[in-house]
């Protein structure tokens, strides 16, 4: 009998650390998503000349941009294919609009 009081204090022990532990694990999942969306008027964003659509890039001030390149088919994003935005290796904790474009855009490796 008193075996099963300590593995009942034990199971309530453990079911009490299991519930400390839930909101933390989802503080953590939740800052883990909470990266920032990158703005134009974003200081480093307007040194590479970053916009969130592709289509308003202006060719003679970025005569490098091709038609077609966009932060999708860019080497530096890490975004999940299809996505909307997501996450690029220029711009730490920030995220990306998958059809936007900056100078430093370069061809993804097959
Ligand atoms: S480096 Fe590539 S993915 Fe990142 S903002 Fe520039 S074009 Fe987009």
């Amino acid at each position: 009998m008193n075996e099963d009081r300590i593995t009942r204090r034990g199971l309530l022990k453990g079911a009490l650390a299991g519930l400390a532990a839930v909101p933390a694990a989802s503080l953590l999942a939740r800052e883990a998503h909470a990266a920032e969306a990158l703005s134009e008027e974003d200081a480093a964003a307007k040194s590479l000349g970053y916009v969130t659509d592709a289509r308003r890039v202006d060719p003679k001030t970025n005569p490098s941009y091709k038609a077609g390149q966009t932060c999708a088919n860019c080497f530096q994003y890490t975004g999940a294919p299809g996505s909307a935005e997501g996450p690029c290796r220029i711009f730490p904790n920030k995220t990306v609009k998958a059809a936007g474009w900056c100078k430093v855009w370069v061809p993804q490796q097959s």
